[in-house]
């Protein structure tokens, strides 16, 4: 077990506290000394909530003792900035929202809240979650424990940051286009896009609706299955939850992989990926074929094309959904204007940054009238191909296998110049939204002292053939006990 209880995983620390080795209040209060440590370093929160956890660490000592406890009670959590947490300031990482408490709570913090989760802070991230790397926050970067001068990814970097560093012992992040899995990648923990659907998004500040998911970020996958039993589930709040019952994922947690069928597709194993990344999923495959799968090369054509349709749907969706940032109903508002016109358009212009105005523009062009056909519609129409592709690669493998990024952690300010590098960053998690299924990034080793992660993708509903996947490679390996010198 982890010398430090900030080094806990969940499930070890809930071991912990059900023998009444440790209180919740102890626990939380190694939280918040190590985040006083590395914060000023790190920046992974853009508001760290000690009161409230210490409250709230309180009555999850008191549900304990009183013999009401659940697997999260009294385990701090970090929650990204884009879910509402009510009396809780939730910005998006915007100037937009610099200032926003919403009135109300996400249904994923209400559950969290429920089972006696311990609130330490909200996440810093990519502004309304577009980006990469998390320097397109409107506060400032987050930085990577594994190395400082690096990014962490994006746009789930300050969850993704926090739970690598020990801030917290797991988080919620969103994922639009990869932004759970390509941070937790890069910063060598486990990150989760499930099925679209099966995890509420009421109280997730829409990016494009089509595509968000919220999911955990832990350090393990034992963690993983934890958590999604706590947030997944139906939510008549949510329109696109589906509405049926879930299992529980901790009855997948079991290390076997004989029979299975790997299919490794080769489109994501070509054009730009780092060479030495090539090779650490090569050897992850072998361990994984070891185990009793059969691995296979496979090929997903329109894997090509998902980039282009991902570029041209999300920041469709975006321009339609902040067309409400008017500053008239909440957030920044511009107040010296002459004119209603002139107050919307400088609201705007003052509340969002360059990557959030490039979307907005891509987006607005993209639905006008004269290029809908030519776009809009040409990118729905492929979205249907790419989505065909994974319903049949699916009829012959249980999972498919690839790297959840093409490089390692990459050097802040390295991709800022040039949009188009930083957008590639994703080409192979974005196939995995377009579709709609669910996807899983774990440790598969390092490169140059870096973490690689592994994405292992599944069909519809698939979590628990994944997560066993996932925890197979994971017990033949020591990847997941790794942690960074901070
Ligand atoms: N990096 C991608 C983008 O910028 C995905 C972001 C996300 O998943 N929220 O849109």
């Amino acid at each position: 077990m982890a010398a430090n209880l900030f080094d806990l995983t969940l499930h070890e620390a809930r071991g912990l506290l059900d023998s009444r080795q440790v209180s919740s209040r102890e626990l939380t209060q190694a939280i918040l000394g190590r985040i006083m440590e590395v914060e000023p370093r790190l920046k992974a929160f853009v508001t760290v909530t000690g009161e409230m956890a210490l409250r709230q660490a309180r009555e999850a000592d008191e549900a304990m003792a009183e013999g009401r406890v659940t697997p999260l009670t009294g385990v701090p959590v970090q929650i990204k900035d884009n879910m509402c947490t009510r009396g809780v300031l939730t910005t998006c990482s915007s100037r937009m929202l610099e200032s926003f408490v919403p009135p109300y709570s996400a249904t994923v913090v209400e559950r969290l809240y429920g089972q006696g989760a311990v609130v330490v802070g909200k996440g810093n991230m990519d502004e309304f979650a577009m980006g990469s790397s998390t320097e397109n926050s409107a506060f400032f970067p987050t930085h990577n424990p594994w190395g400082m001068e690096r990014v962490p990814g994006g746009s789930s970097g300050g969850p993704a940051a926090a739970v690598a560093a020990g801030e917290c012992l797991y988080a919620l992040g969103s994922d639009t286009g990869g932004s759970i899995r390509q941070p937790a990648a890069l910063c060598g923990i486990v990150g989760l896009k499930p099925t679209y659907g099966l995890v509420s998004r009421y109280g997730l500040v829409a990016f494009a609706s089509s595509l968000d998911q919220i999911g955990p970020l832990t350090r393990d996958v034992t963690d993983c299955a934890l958590v999604l039993n706590a947030i997944a589930g139906h939510d008549p709040r949510d329109s696109t939850s589906i509405p049926q019952g879930i299992p529980d994922y901790t009855r997948a947690l079991e290390a076997d992989v004989r029979g299975m069928r790997i299919g490794v597709p080769r489109e994501y194993y070509v054009e730009g990926i780092n060479r030495d990344v090539a090779e650490t999923l090569k050897k992850a495959l072998e361990t994984l074929e070891k185990m009793g799968a059969s691995v296979e090369e496979t090929s997903l054509p329109h894997t090509r094309y998902a980039l282009a349709v991902y570029y041209i749907l999300a920041p469709s969706e975006a321009s339609a959904n902040l067309a409400r940032y008017d500053g008239v109903k909440y957030g920044f508002s511009y107040k010296q204007a002459d004119t209603m016109w002139q107050a919307m358009e400088k609201t705007k212009q003052h509340g969002f940054g360059p990557e959030v105005k490039r979307r907005i523009m891509l987006g607005t062009y993209a639905l006008s009238a004269g290029y809908y056909d030519a776009y809009y519609l040409k990118a729905q129409k492929v979205r249907t191909l790419i989505r065909r592709e994974f319903q049949e690669a699916f009829q012959r493998y249980d999972v498919l296998v690839t790297p959840t990024s093409p490089t390692v952690a990459f050097k802040l300010g390295e991709k800022m110049e040039d949009p188009v590098q930083m957008y590639l960053s994703d080409v192979c998690t974005i196939p995995v939204n377009i579709a709609g299924i669910p996807a899983l990034s774990l440790p598969a080793g390092f490169v140059d002292g870096l973490p690689v992660g592994m994405q292992i993708m599944g069909k519809p509903l698939g979590e628990e053939t994944i997560l066993r996947v996932a925890y197979t490679y994971e017990q033949a390996t020591e990847w997941h006990k790794m942690r960074p010198k901070l």
